[in-house]
């Protein structure tokens, strides 16, 4: 049955990307089911963004209502889920305002907007540069790829903003990057509480709150990038409460409607005026389906106490993974991460990507990260079993690797 999905997949979908050889059809929870009916347990969450899992009967019933209520009114008119949604996120936030768009990509191009904007309504029109970080992941729009750290997504598309890119955890790179044409110039500092895409690494505490008085010195604004780490993922709700910095403005998105697609940003009230009516909007921004999404996701986190729980789970996963690189130390060389968002990091010689479709054929679903990062990303909702489950199908194909390592490297005496 999935060959012809996969055939009419090569000959109608735009190849710009590199999908596993698997047609999914149902989810359940932690699992997946494809076309032929084969389960896999799900360590992606879809790339972080199904905190509750697959098909919750309170987020399906939620979306069903919303969808049977009103879908979409646009934002010539105000909808009641887009308000309530706005309030809750300010309220466990502590942030004052929320905007809200439909994509990670699309949240940072408002905070770009935002902190440029905000430079050029108070007459300051130098601060038009950004500080950003080696292996950062922003988004593939222009202006979000711009403020992406990694060349080679960057390649061939110009770069939209003006962006100096520093490495991650250096705060003396940023001093000097702030200074680098005389000071003043700089709109914003843009970080990830965690590098997801770049290969699941944690910025410390020192470096983010480092990181708010370099800027608050020289003027300029912390923009935090959430849409990998907000929602749960790190043990708090937000990695920036988890790091105790607080930003001028943070970016939303992957978790927050457990899958509808959904952007947002939240700003403080010194900021509430710099983007007035007429500077930025989108159509489909805040529709009531996408925020009562959202809404389902916040009530699923608090019903079934899912964020306390992150933390401890988290740990378990930790271990679990930590007990991989002690067994299998010429495939293995740490794990990493926060939260239940973790890497398991290869040996250099050994590429990530090439290895999940080993596990895929164990029915695990988990993504590579940077180049030779398995990266586990399961619902918050995601059981110890589950957790130890994933860990147990890892560890056969680790053992797989060991073994074809030690005869290739036999077969060279
Ligand atoms: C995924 C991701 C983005 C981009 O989100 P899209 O919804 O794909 O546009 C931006 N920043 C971070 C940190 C991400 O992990």
């Amino acid at each position: 049955m999935s060959d012809t999905f996969l055939q009419d997949a090569k000959s109608y979908l735009y190849g710009n990307y590199r999908p596993a050889s698997v047609v999914f059809e149902r989810g359940e929870g932690c699992e997946l089911i494809d076309v032929n009916g084969k389960r896999y347990l799900d360590m992606c969450a879809g790339v972080a963004v199904c905190a509750v899992g697959h098909a919750h009967p309170t987020w399906v019933r939620r979306v069903s209502e919303q969808a049977a209520r009103v879908a979409h009114v646009s934002n010539y008119f105000y909808n009641r889920e887009n308000i309530l949604l706005a309030k809750e996120l300010c309220k466990r936030s502590g942030m004052d305002r929320a905007f809200f768009c439909n994509s990670g990509a699309e949240a940072n191009e408002a905070l770009a907007k935002l902190a440029l904007h905000h430079y050029f309504a108070k007459g300051d029109f130098a601060r038009t540069r950004f500080i950003a970080f080696d292996n950062a992941f922003h988004g593939r729009t222009l202006g979000s790829l711009a403020l992406t750290g990694t060349p080679k997504y960057r390649e061939g598309f110009g770069s939209a903003l003006s962006v100096t890119h520093v490495p991650y955890g250096d705060l003396n790179a940023v001093v000097a990057a702030m200074e680098k044409n005389g000071g003043g110039d700089v709109a914003a500092i843009i970080v990830e509480t965690v590098q997801g895409e770049g290969g699941v690494l944690p910025a410390s505490k020192e470096f983010l709150l480092g990181l708010r008085e370099i800027a608050t010195k020289a003027g300029s604004l912390v923009l935090v990038d959430e849409v990998q780490t907000g929602m749960g993922r790190t043990g708090s709700l937000f990695g920036f409460q988890t790091a105790g910095v607080k930003p001028d403005a943070v970016s939303l998105a992957k978790g927050l409607a457990g899958g509808f697609p959904i952007g947002g940003m939240l700003t403080t009230a010194e900021l509430a005026g710099a983007l007035p009516p007429g500077t930025h909007g989108s159509t489909f921004g805040g529709n009531p389906l996408a925020c009562a999404a959202a809404l389902a996701v916040l009530e699923i986190l608090d019903e079934e106490n899912i964020v306390e729980q992150v933390a401890e789970k988290g740990a378990y996963l930790a271990n679990r993974l930590g007990e991989l690189v002690t067994a299998f130390p010429s495939v293995c060389e740490s794990t990493r991460g926060q939260g239940l968002l973790r890497g398991l990091v290869l040996r250099p010689g050994f590429v990530a990507r090439e290895i999940l479709p080993k596990l895929l054929e164990r029915g695990l679903l988990v993504t590579a990260a940077g180049d030779r990062v398995l990266r586990f990303t399961p619902p918050l909702v995601v059981s110890l079993e589950e957790l130890g489950r994933a860990v147990d199908c890892t560890r056969e194909v680790l053992l797989e690797l060991e073994i074809a390592q030690t005869r290739t490297t036999s077969a060279g005496f």
